[in-house]
Parts: C-alpha cells; sequence; structure tokens
C-alpha cells in the first residue's frame, strides 16, 4: 500500500537525479498542493536555473524532490504548518520529541514499535579512513532473500564520510537501484567534528559548530551525490542538548537515538532501533550485528523476525 502510494504521489522517480549545481538552498516552509493532496514543502533550491522543492508527506515522512512548477504553493511558517497537520504522524512525532527534548545523550525517538516482530536497523556513516563494512549488506541478502526484498533499513551519513566513499556510496545506491535495499537516507551532519573534550563541549555541542554548515550542506551534498534526504536526523555521537534539538526541530529534522548500540552491549528488542557503524571502525558492533542475525536465523526464514523501515514503523 505504501509503497503504492508513493509511485503515485511522485510519479517523477523513485530515485533522485543528481543535483550538482545548487543555489540559493534554504528551509523554506509551504503547504503544497499536489493531486488533490496536500504535503509540505520544507526546502526550495535552484539548480542549473531551475527551481526546485524538497517536499514531504507528513502522512508517512516520505520525500522527494519536485520541480517547483508542479505544486500549488501556500507559503507557510512553521508553526502554521504544524497546525494544519497536527494530526499527522510527522507533527506528532516532532511534538514528541519537543516534550522530552532534555539530556545530553540519546535524545529523540529511540524506539518504534510496529506490530510484528523485528527491529529497526540504523546505520552510521561517521567520517573514516576505512572501507564500507560491505559484509553488513551482503550478510543481510543472504539472510533476507525472498523473505524481504527489499530490505528495509536507515543509513545516516556525513559529508566528510560521502567526499572520501565514492565507490563504497555508488555501491550502495546499486544496490537501491537494484531493489536489493530500501534505503533511508538519514542527514548525520556535515564534519561530525570529535575532540578530547567533556560531551558538553564536543561533538555538535563543540565551540564554532555552524548548524547551517553541519545540516544544510550535507543536504546539498547529498542531493548532489544522488540521495533524497529524509526528514531524519542522527546527531553525531548521539549526542545534544535542549537548545540544538529545538534548533534541530526549526529545520524541520526529526532525531533519531537509538536503544540498542550493540557495539555498547546494549539488548535487542523488538520494535528497537539498532544502531551500528559501517565504517570500518566498530568491528564489536558488526560482529555483534552478524551474531544477532545468525541467532535469528530461523525466525527470518519463518518471518517472525523482520527488518522495518523507519518511517513506516513511525506511523
Ligand atoms: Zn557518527
Amino acid at each position: 500500500m505504501n509503497k503504492l502510494l508513493i509511485i503515485c504521489l511522485f510519479p517523477l522517480c523513485s530515485f533522485a537525479q543528481s543535483f550538482n549545481v545548487i543555489n540559493d538552498y534554504k528551509v523554506d516552509y509551504a503547504v503544497a498542493s499536489k493531486n488533490g493532496r496536500q504535503l509540505i514543502a520544507w526546502r526550495s533550491f535552484s539548480n542549473n536555473d531551475k527551481n526546485y522543492l524538497l517536499l514531504l508527506d507528513p502522512q508517512n515522512f516520505n520525500t522527494n524532490i519536485v520541480p517547483a512548477g508542479e505544486v500549488s504553493l501556500t507559503k507557510s511558517e512553521f508553526a502554521d504548518v504544524a497546525k494544519l497537520f497536527v494530526n499527522t504522524a510527522y507533527i506528532k512525532a516532532i511534538n514528541a520529541v519537543r516534550k522530552n527534548d532534555l539530556g545530553l545523550q540519546n535524545v529523540g525517538i529511540d524506539h518504534a514499535l510496529p506490530p510484528e516482530k523485528g527491529i529497526n536497523l540504523t546505520i552510521d556513516l561517521c567520517p573514516s579512513h576505512k572501507p564500507l563494512d560491505r559484509i553488513i549488506f551482503t550478510s543481510l541478502f543472504t539472510e533476507f532473500a525472498k523473505i524481504e526484498q527489499p530490505v528495509p533499513l536507515a543509513i545516516s551519513v556525513s559529508g566528510r564520510w560521502i567526499l572520501k566513499h565514492k565507490d563504497d556510496l555508488n555501491w550502495l545506491k546499486t544496490l537501491e537501484t537494484s531493489n536489493q535495499l530500501d534505503i533511508t537516507w538519514v542527514n548525520h551532519s556535515y564534519h561530525h567534528e570529535v575532540n578530547n573534550l567533556p560531551l558538553a563541549e564536543n561533538f555538535l555541542l563543540a565551540r564554532g559548530t555552524n548548524l547551517d554548515v553541519e545540516i544544510l550542506e550535507n543536504e546539498k551534498l547529498m542531493l548532489k551525490n544522488g540521495l533524497i534526504p529524509s526528514v531524519f536526523f542522527r546527531f553525531p555521537g548521539l549526542v545534544s542538548n535542549q537548545k540544538i534539538v529545538e534548533q534541530l526541530l526549526d529545520y524541520g529534522l526529526i532525531p533519531i537515538g537509538s536503544d540498542a548500540w550493540l557495539a555498547k552491549g546494549q539488548q535487542v528488542n523488538n520494535g528497537s532501533i539498532v544502531l551500528i557503524h559501517g565504517n570500518g571502525n566498530e568491528e564489536i558492533g558488526v560482529q555483534d550485528f552478524i551474531k544477532l542475525l545468525q541467532q535469528q536465523k530461523v525466525n527470518i526464514k519463518n518471518k517472525q523476525w523482520l527488518l522495518f523501515d523507519l518511517r513506516q514503523s513511525l506511523e
């Protein structure tokens, strides 16, 4: 049903074209009407003198790019958009985060319970000199072949990872086009700064952090590389404070935490948002994930343990 909906709503393409010369990229809220449906326009930009919008369906978190001329627009403030779409999954998620945005670590949504048994897999690609841990993905195909195809998962990309790993990124994209993976692309900041200071001054809380650069430049880089940014954001190190969460929400983004960071020995439960790093720097997490797949082998075969699409879990 969801898949059908996406195809009808966004007949242009299910894969982003590459936008190489993006100008005037900005947060720009409007209510967009397309084919009788109301959507949220949340970014606008031009590429080669053509204007585009990044659209969000607040019912199901799907995002896509359309030429600006294809929709009719009513310019809005975010507060008005939030009022109009108050009963949608997206605004409910934003309000849930706003109510709970305390603490330095793991703020945001860290658990999403679908009706069946399984997990939401999120793989972080922080800056790294090492190659992608392709074994994570090849193991998924092996175990989920004929069970779930494409395999849904979320990948959080940092700009500095994208810049250094063209081949690995292209490999992931071919797995999308060959319908083996259904990837939700999550913004993981452009620089992904990390230092030796306490958490309160580390990652995005480091002095001198420019959120426009960390958020919007990374979205532009994603678009340039043919990735459609989702409305989700993963804080580097899962570190944030109340102020930065409020700022993130103003960009229309929803922070995604994790209740099962495998390398930290956290327990996996049904509906867990599982976190592993696929950037070559977290061998233990990758091994633990392969072990988890082996443990669930029989359940996977019997469709008693599935991977969920984060967007659908949050509906
Ligand atoms: Zn990271």
